[in-house]
């Protein structure tokens, strides 16, 4: 810290992303990264772009936002992209939110939120979950202030209907409900279909998890035209290039690899159930996770004591040291070869008693 870091910044605690393995043969189940490469058309179409390097990348995403929207059902001014999820969620809660209109959001959920609100000044309204970490929405209606709910919810994975948002969206009018989609594509209901219905409900969405693209930084705000209108203010206002040409073209190319997408979803819920079951049969509690991680406890050893151990053995997991996260670790889903070694470690470190 210098001695001109304001007082505000000198107090922000900022996100601590998960660890990158400086050595090989980590097995890295920390940040839920895909563990399937990226299919072959992505990466023609990257090098393809960065023939072009010299000239700035379309600052309307006009191409990649056709596809989007083709993809997602809507109309191109529906969806704006963003320099991954984190981007558009920031650019949301700058449009919808400051001193004077707080964010409402649970508890447990993802830390991004929370350091946002703290960098922008804007007041939290703090939602708990229930004892059983799922989310009530009851508690979301008529709340009157922005709300953001991660459906299904990081890091439990647990996930709502859609229909249950489009109430907590009905029951709160006058403020924007954002829908924060990055794991559904593993098993849950997107609430895509109910934008036309709700105006003020945004969904987020990212190729980051489920599309093996979390190196290129991609993700998409979708919503009525007005609330893009409004999201688009903002990005004109900070970074207006901010989706390079190379992630337009891989974009583009994976909404292509429809078969490629699906198979890949499909085969990391395959390996999330078999890997509950495994972990069931030894003990373990799981969530009913529909993401792509698994959020565990055993009660043969501290959660923090567990994350240690794994780490010793080069299995990186993720362990959030909070009240109510503590007992728990995430576990992303990867191949089943990779979820074989992981048990195999458990096994030995549990074996240790
Ligand atoms: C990974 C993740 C994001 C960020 O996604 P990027 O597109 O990589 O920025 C946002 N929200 C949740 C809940 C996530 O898990």
């Amino acid at each position: 810290m210098s001695r001109y870091l304001t007082p505000r910044m000198q107090d922000l605690t900022p996100y601590t992303p998960g660890d990158i393995p400086r050595k090989r043969n980590v097995l890295k189940l920390n940040t839920n990264e895909n563990p399937y490469p990226p299919p072959a058309a992505v990466l023609e179409a990257i090098r393809h772009a960065s023939e072009d390097l010299q000239l700035y990348p379309d600052p309307c995403c006009l191409a990649l936002r056709r596809a989007a929207a083709k993809y997602y059902g809507l109309e191109p001014d529906q969806v704006m992209a963003g320099n991954g999820s984190d981007e558009n969620l920031f650019f949301a809660l700058r449009a919808f939110c400051d001193e004077d209109h707080p964010l409402a959001r649970p508890d447990v959920t993802y830390g991004c939120y929370g350091v946002w609100c703290d960098l922008m000044h804007i007041p939290q309204q703090i939602i708990p979950l229930e004892k059983d970490l799922t989310l009530d929405p009851a508690r979301y209606h008529g709340l009157g202030v922005t709300i953001v709910i991660a459906n299904p919810n990081a890091p439990t994975g647990l996930a709502l209907p859609a229909a249950a948002i489009g109430e907590i969206a009905a029951a709160n009018p006058n403020n924007v409900v954002i829908v924060d989609e990055a794991y559904v594509d593993f098993g849950a209901e997107s609430c895509v279909p109910l934008i036309r219905e709700h105006e003020n409900l945004l969904v987020v969405q990212t190729f980051s998890k489920s599309r093996q693209m979390a190196g290129a930084r991609l993700g998409f705000a979708l919503g009525s035209p007005e609330l893009i209108a409004d999201l688009e203010r903002v990005r004109n206002s900070l970074n207006p290039y901010n989706v390079n040409r190379m992630t337009q073209a891989a974009g583009i190319a994976s909404l292509q690899c429809e078969n490629y997408f699906r198979e890949t979803c499909r085969q990391v819920i395959e390996t999330r159930e078999w890997t509950a079951a495994e972990l069931r049969a030894r003990g373990f509690t799981v969530t009913d996770s529909k993401a792509n991680f698994l959020y565990v406890r055993t009660p043969k050893r501290r959660s923090r004591v567990l994350f240690r151990d794994l780490r010793q053995r080069a299995v990186l997991v993720r362990y959030f040291d909070a009240p109510r996260t503590e007992h728990w670790l995430r576990i992303t889903v990867g191949t089943k070869e990779q979820m074989e070694v992981l048990l195999a470690r458990l096994d030995k470190i549990l074996k240790e008693d």
